[in-house]
């Protein structure tokens, strides 16, 4: 029997020698059908698969170099160059590490797009798939394929170093941003990566740690946005995320890479590793890993790199030396190489890289994109507080004002990391502010407070206590003073959590000292994560949150300060007033490299319109200059059984004097669960432009799944029939129309 085996498994490699070997020295016909753009996709690849021979697929599961996958010059397999993303196309040439750098040897400039809570915040997605297509035209002016993001991982600590890239704390609005932005960077024939899958929610040992999340609510909460982009944008690409989800590197994960990703969610791409994140051969492939990234050279040379070794990384473990002989020994199947394979190549042919490479060589920063960028920093700024109609300020009264602060005269585009993207140039608000008023009104500025850690010759108590001084004398002299507020790529970065949701060094008291030296101040604040304004922010009369905002944020913030834009952003987290009222507070960073969340699906308005604790602003909150009225809801019953969706149909008018925008929430309130569920859930949201005195009809239609929960038992989603509350509202805690709506079976 075991001669038997035996001689089977020679002849089996002996005729895929000799396969090898045929294929190999063929010369492939220049009409050969993979070649045919007519032919569909899946067609090019079984015909391409069919002439590869085992070295050649082994050799496409790694990188061949820190940005490109391995091209297969025999056939005509073209590398698929990457580049940084989300917030624009980041420099790709070198490690992560040497090219954010302001003096990076390469120097890749293009448009610098707001950060991902600021596109959140606008609610826009019409705008957000506008800026995926100019991300997609500038990755292909730069002669790339691939961008990798949307970020989509859910901001559940307010600490978490890479909150300023994704898209909030609420699955539904994520889902919807990273569906826009995906549709926008396909449409260009452009690769996004949709990552990181998932759960990648701190940076505090990002390689090692292991995240205890229970069914349901990684289903509720952490997958549904990379559900939505897979289901409803065919995402080409995932990313897959450096830490552990119960016990197991995602990287190697088979729930999650094979049962969700590809079989429940019937994902078509390639899932690429995250740089780094690899640990073994046979069972990362096994899992669903497709490719793994860097590789080549440079990723052998980052091996041997102290800091790298002493972090967790991993990497190495898809070359094809190692997948071939694992191919060899039966640990991987030829069926699941071919599939890692396929998929790459599908990616290839779908997105059109295979037919019209991207030669580059186009322009950079167009104002068409600058246009896209500005929108998103203007409607991402979310006014938060407008005692006394302080804002927007009128140029008719004022005669001086002072911008002050670390953040007022340095233009601070975004946090630190791969996604900070290098602009040809950037405005700092106080340039936006010089811009916008010329010389219609004395304008001066004031350090007040150097950025913690940037200059160390001013952190010192005695330059502390100088900058402050000259601060609050500027401040009292002027008619309105503007502190300008918030962090730095090296206090806010991926690599490393935020250490405190305080303000950097100095900055609370500085603007105590403004706010005491003149009762006009307005507090903007230039930073993607909610802070502690505990000490100041009863006595303020105005705030701004102007988040991170690309290269176009002080010319945002200058026309909402005196109200050439009408603000209407939104909050797309809870504030929470201090760091202990937040949900994961004592579920986080974890013990012994394991973390709890023990919060469940209680993240961000679940936790706190749920059990009670008041935040300092809620989650879709913000402030307009105008007022707008909501009245008229009316809605049809949700038939499951038939598949009818509910319609719920109601009037919002503009009572204020000015054109602006509302962006109208719909959260659904199940009242009859037997199970224990949320307050309240989003699910669905309109942005609607409202001239001064306007009124609009929005309309909302309910599928089952805006009742549903995941439900562990059945393994899928389930709604029980009965009565739900429909909420509609300016916030999350601003609940203006109520009705029941009957979900029937
Ligand atoms: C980040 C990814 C990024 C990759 C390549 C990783 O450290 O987590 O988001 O795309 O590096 O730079």
């Amino acid at each position: 029997m075991r001669r038997a085996i035996f001689l089977v498994f020679a002849a089996l490699v002996v005729t895929t020698c000799l396969q090898n070997v045929l294929l190999e020295g063929q010369t492939v016909p220049a009409n050969a059908p993979y070649k045919d753009p007519k032919l569909s996709a899946d067609k090019r690849v079984a015909d391409l698969l069919s002439r590869m021979t085992v070295e050649e697929k082994a050799a496409m599961l790694s990188g061949s170099g820190w940005m490109e996958s391995a091209p297969i010059e025999r056939l005509g397999i073209p590398a698929i160059k990457m580049a940084d993303g989300p917030l624009g196309v980041r420099s790709w040439a070198g490690s992560s590490a040497v090219t954010s750098a302001a003096n990076a040897q390469v120097e890749v400039l293009s448009t610098s797009f707001p950060s991902g809570v600021a596109m959140a915040a606008t609610w826009d997605t019409e705008l957000v798939q506008r800026e995926g297509q100019a991300i997609g035209q500038e990755v292909k002016a730069l002669g790339r394929d691939m961008i990798l993001g949307p970020t989509v991982n859910i901001n559940r600590v307010p600490l978490w170093g890479r909150n300023f890239e994704g898209y909030g704390e609420d699955p539904y609005l994520s889902a919807r941003m990273g569906v826009a932005y995906v549709k926008g960077v396909q449409s260009e024939g452009v690769i996004p990566s949709v990552k990181h899958f998932a759960a990648n929610n701190e940076e505090f040992e990002r390689h090692r740690i292991d995240e205890q999340i229970d069914e349901r609510t990684i289903h509720e909460i952490y997958l549904p946005a990379f559900k939505a982009a897979v289901q409803e944008a065919d995402a080409w690409t995932v990313m897959s995320a450096y830490n552990k989800v119960n016990g197991v590197h995602c990287g190697e994960s088979v729930p999650l890479l094979t049962d969700v990703l590809k079989k429940d969610f019937g994902f078509k791409g390639f899932v690429v590793s995250d740089w780094g994140s690899t640990y073994s051969t046979a069972a990362t492939v096994n899992a669903g890993m497709d490719l793994e990234m860097p590789g080549g050279p440079p990723m052998q040379a980052w091996m041997t790199n102290a800091r790298m070794q002493s972090s967790g990384s991993g990497a190495g473990w898809l070359t094809a030396d190692k997948v071939l002989a694992e191919v060899k020994a039966g640990h991987i199947s030829e069926v699941t190489l071919d599939d890692n394979v396929s998929r790459i190549l599908r990616v290839i042919f779908v997105s059109g890289l295979f037919d019209h490479p991207h030669p580059g060589g186009g322009e950079v920063d167009t104002p068409a994109r600058q246009a896209v960028a500005l929108q998103g920093a203007t409607e991402g700024i979310v006014l938060l507080k407008n005692v006394g109609a302080l804002l927007p300020l009128d140029r008719a009264k004022i005669h001086s004002i002072a911008v002050i602060g670390p953040n007022a005269a340095v233009a601070r585009t975004g946090g630190g990391g791969s996604s900070l993207v290098r602009p040809k140039s950037s405005t700092a608000p106080l340039d936006g502010i010089r811009a916008l008023l010329g010389q219609d009104i004395e304008l001066k500025s004031a350090l007040g407070v150097s950025m913690e850690g940037e200059d160390p010759t001013q952190d010192t108590a005695g330059a502390r206590a100088k900058a402050l001084k000259e601060a609050a004398d500027l401040a009292a002299q002027v008619d309105v003073a503007v502190v300008v507020v918030g962090r730095y790529p090296r206090l806010e970065s991926e690599g490393s959590d935020v250490k405190t949701m305080d303000l950097p060094e100095g900055q609370n008291e500085l603007i105590e000292a403004v706010e005491q030296a003149n009762p006009h101040t307005v507090v903007v604040l230039n930073t993607g994560d909610p802070v502690t304004m505990t000490k100041w922010i009863d006595k303020t009369p105005a705030l701004l949150d102007m988040w991170y905002g690309g290269q176009e944020g002080g010319h945002a913030l200058a026309s909402v300060l005196f109200g050439a834009a009408n603000p209407s952003g939104k909050l797309p987290v809870s504030f929470p007033k201090r760091f202990e009222d937040s949900p994961a507070y004592g579920h986080y960073p974890g013990e012994n490299l394991k973390v709890d969340y023990g919060e469940g699906i209680y993240v961000g308005y679940r936790y706190f319109d749920t059990k009670n604790v008041e935040p300092l602003f809620p989650f879709g909150f913000g402030l307009s200059y105008s007022s707008f009225e909501y009245s008229g809801l009316k809605l049809t019953s949700s038939n499951a059984s038939t598949g009818e969706q509910a319609i719920v149909r109601l009037k919002v008018k503009n009572t204020g004097a000015r054109d602006g925008a509302e962006v109208v929430q719909l959260y659904v309130h199940d009242g009859h669960s037997k199970i224990d569920r949320p307050v309240h859930e989003l699910k669905g949201f309109k942005r609607l432009k409202l001239k001064a005195g306007e009124e609009q009809t929005v309309e909302f239609k309910l599928d089952r799944a805006a009742f549903s929960y995941w439900s562990p038992e059945k393994k899928d989603w389930a709604a029980e029939p009965g009565t739900f509350e429909i909420q509609v509202g300016a916030s999350s805690r601003d609940i203006r129309l109520r009705a029941p709506l009957k979900l029937l079976n």
